[in-house]
């Protein structure tokens, strides 16, 4: 846990917000700012800047990141109808919040593209 992260205060329970999963090893909450009807955020309890930042002994974590966030579009209900995985990484990539996340999105038919 880094003192100043956001993430880590969500996934630490230390900072309210809307947490749809929680286990050892992964959190996941509603975005503040959603962009689409579903708009949830899965983190890794343990504070890893980005995707770029990710080692070998991470994998299964991050495998188990992107297996959650299939079981939550599930949950949300939007299975079937499609949804998007995004993982904006370093300043280039849009990242604003330097604590890996997923951005799981759907319930609508997507418009923007994506550059
Ligand atoms: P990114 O720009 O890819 O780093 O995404 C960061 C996301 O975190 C944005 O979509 C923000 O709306 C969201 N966000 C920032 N602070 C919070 C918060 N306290 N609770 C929930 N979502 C947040």
């Amino acid at each position: 846990m880094t003192d100043s992260c956001i993430f880590c205060k969500i996934a630490n329970n230390e900072i309210q917000s809307n947490i749809v999963y929680h286990d050892e090893q992964v959190t996941a909450f509603r975005d503040i700012h959603p962009v689409a009807p579903t708009h949830v955020l899965i983190v890794p309890n343990r504070h890893i800047e980005s995707v770029s930042s990710l080692k070998s002994e991470d994998e299964a974590l991050a495998g188990h990141m992107l297996a959650v966030a299939g079981q939550i579009a599930v949950k949300e209900g939007i299975a079937d109808s499609g949804y998007r995985i995004i993982t904006n990484t370093g300043i280039n990539g849009g990242q604003t919040v330097f604590h890996m996340h997923f951005h799981l999105i759907g319930g609508q038919r997507m418009k923007h593209p994506m550059g």
